[in-house]
């Protein structure tokens, strides 16, 4: 507004506008007709297109595909909990990190999503679903620390107290573990939950399915750098594959691992993703796995899988769409 000689209120009435999904300058009601003009000359607004929305009938999860102004798509997806609604957002269009057993890394990386358009994710699925978002998760499509920049826009953005207003603390960042993507965000000393997805805890096994990989030791000593800057402690999220992570001897390494740090552990049984052999651990296995970890004195949940008659959880977002449409 400065630039274009316009009082810096007017940038708050823009931004009220936007906010309540508002988005044609014209339709902005308190701004002078020549302001309405001199914005839509220099920007263009778009809405994102609801491409598919679906409801779970097993339990209330909602997922929507967006439709971006370029012709992309991502997906997010509504869960709803007892202690209120979490949505889990997407940071980029596909995904370069090549993880074995994730369908939304298949097609590579497109673009990184603006923090415009994560704003969006969590606005208009709550607009679309009446339903008030109180956590948000980036764990839909993408790596959020190959989007640093993107994304600590949004966060500043979403946790302003005149806009979303929504609690650092109530937001998560899952990352593949980008070492210096860590060490930066830590130095913004934000009270965020940050998640690593280890998946293995030795080298030779999360280098053969995560080929991101740059070392465990480094990651851990990434993870640890960011829990004494922040004082916030990690969580691992560990994928349950049958054959691949889940020996006794793996379950100790981790174990020694999640105490060096404090981390608390999450265990989520691998969804099958169509184009992958990769096959989830039997239940038994998962079991005893978790009970090993917690003999140590580990922190371990099991994760709840929702929505999962409409592939909405963890690696299968956009896949189908985007290959249908190419048929
Ligand atoms: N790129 C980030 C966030 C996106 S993925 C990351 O790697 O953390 C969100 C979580 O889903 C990650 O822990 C990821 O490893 C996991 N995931 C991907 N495909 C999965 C599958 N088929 N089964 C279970 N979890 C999966």
């Amino acid at each position: 507004m400065k630039t274009f000689g316009w009082p810096a209120y007017r940038a708050n009435q823009v931004q009220g506008w936007l906010q309540k999904g508002c988005r044609d300058f014209f339709s902005m009601k308190n701004l002078p007709q020549s302001l309405q003009e001199e914005l839509s000359q220099h920007y263009r607004l778009h809405r994102p297109a609801v491409l598919r929305h679906q409801v779970s009938q097993e339990d209330g999860t909602e997922k929507f595909l967006w439709g971006l102004y370029d012709g992309n798509s991502v997906e997010t997806v509504l869960m709803r909990y007892r202690y209120g609604n979490s949505v889990c957002i997407s940071s980029q269009v596909g995904c370069r990190q090549g993880c074995a057993f994730c369908a939304s890394t298949i097609g590579g990386l497109v673009r990184s999503l603006s923090a415009g358009e994560m704003l969006d994710e969590v606005l208009f699925t709550e607009l679309e679903s009446a339903a008030k978002v109180s956590n948000i998760v980036l764990m839909g499509i993408g790596e959020p620390l190959d989007n640093l920049d993107g994304v600590l826009r949004f966060l500043y953005l979403v946790n302003r107290p005149d806009g979303r207003n929504i609690g650092m603390r109530h937001i998560t960042i899952s990352t593949c573990g980008l070492p210096e993507g860590i060490r930066a965000l830590a130095e913004e000393n934000l009270q965020l939950t940050l998640s690593l997805s280890l998946h293995a805890p030795d080298d030779e096994t999360r280098s053969r399915i995560m080929p991101s990989n740059r070392g465990v030791e480094t990651v851990l000593t990434a993870c640890e750098a960011y829990y004494r800057k922040t004082g916030r402690r990690i969580s691992f999220e560990y994928a349950m594959i049958d054959g691949i992570n889940d020996s006794e001897a793996q379950a100790d390494l981790l174990a020694r691992h999640a105490k060096r740090i404090g981390a608390h552990v999450n265990l989520i049984p691998l969804n099958y993703v169509e184009e992958r052999t990769l096959k989830p651990s039997p239940a038994k296995r998962i079991q005893s796995f978790q009970k090993r970890l917690e003999q140590q004195g580990v922190n371990v949940t099991l994760r709840r899988r929702l929505g999962s008659d409409i592939d909405a959880s963890c690696g299968q977002l956009r896949r189908k769409y985007t290959k249908r449409e190419k048929a």
